[in-house]
Parts: C-alpha cells; structure tokens; sequence
C-alpha cells in the first residue's frame, strides 16, 4: 500500500508539476521528470540495495542532508531552463521520500528513528 501510494505519488504528481510549469509542453517536461527518478539508483551502491525499513531520506548519497538542500535552492532560484525543471523534480521526489520516511516511522514501534525525524514525527 505504501508502496503503491509512493509511486502514484510520483507518476501523476509530477504530471501535473510538468503541466503547471509550462502547459504547452507538458509531455515533454513530464518525461524529464520521470528520468529524475533516476536518483533512485544511488540505492544500488547501499548494501543491501533494498531494505523495506529504511528510510532513504539522509542514506542514500543523492539522498544525504548535504545535496538536498542544493535540490530546494536550485528549484526555487535557477532561471526557467531544463535544469531548473530536473531540480524542481528531485526536490520534489525529496519530499514524496520525506513523507514516506515519516509514514514508516509513525508507524514502527520499535524501530528507531533519527533525531531529524522524531522532531517532525511528534
Ligand atoms: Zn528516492
């Protein structure tokens, strides 16, 4: 179920992110989205590559507090231009991720949850 809502989450969401950027070539801009999710593939260096209670979010080196940042800020400053929709779309598999670390961890009980987390989980 997770799963399922995680990957609806980031077909159709960054749909409509594609459209809302700029209607006209909206195919073309959700395709470019789609290849972000291509940042996925850091978690083949993990070991082990998949691991259902993991939180990706500050693992995976694409996924480390020291890239996301760049993620948010080249989205929200770049001038319009194919880079700033690649950044637009890892900021937002980011978040997607973010919420989904959140989930998994609202509802272990016994797993433990980093301290950036448990500040947003209370
Ligand atoms: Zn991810």
């Amino acid at each position: 179920m997770q799963t399922l809502v995680h990957y609806s989450l980031h077909f159709l969401a960054i749909g409509l992110i594609a459209y809302l950027y700029d209607s006209k070539n909206w195919k073309r801009n959700w395709l470019i989205l789609l290849a972000t999710m291509a940042v996925d593939l850091d978690h083949l260096l993990a070991d082990p590559i998949f691991h259902p209670g993991r939180c990706s979010i500050g693992f995976h080196y694409l996924h480390s507090f020291y890239v996301i940042p760049f993620y948010f800020v080249g989205a929200a400053f770049l001038k319009r231009s194919i880079w700033k929709l690649i950044l637009i779309g890892l900021a937002f598999h980011m978040f997607t991720d973010f919420v989904d670390c959140l989930w998994m961890f609202g509802e272990c009980g016994e797993c433990e949850i980093p301290e950036f987390f448990s500040y947003f989980s209370r």
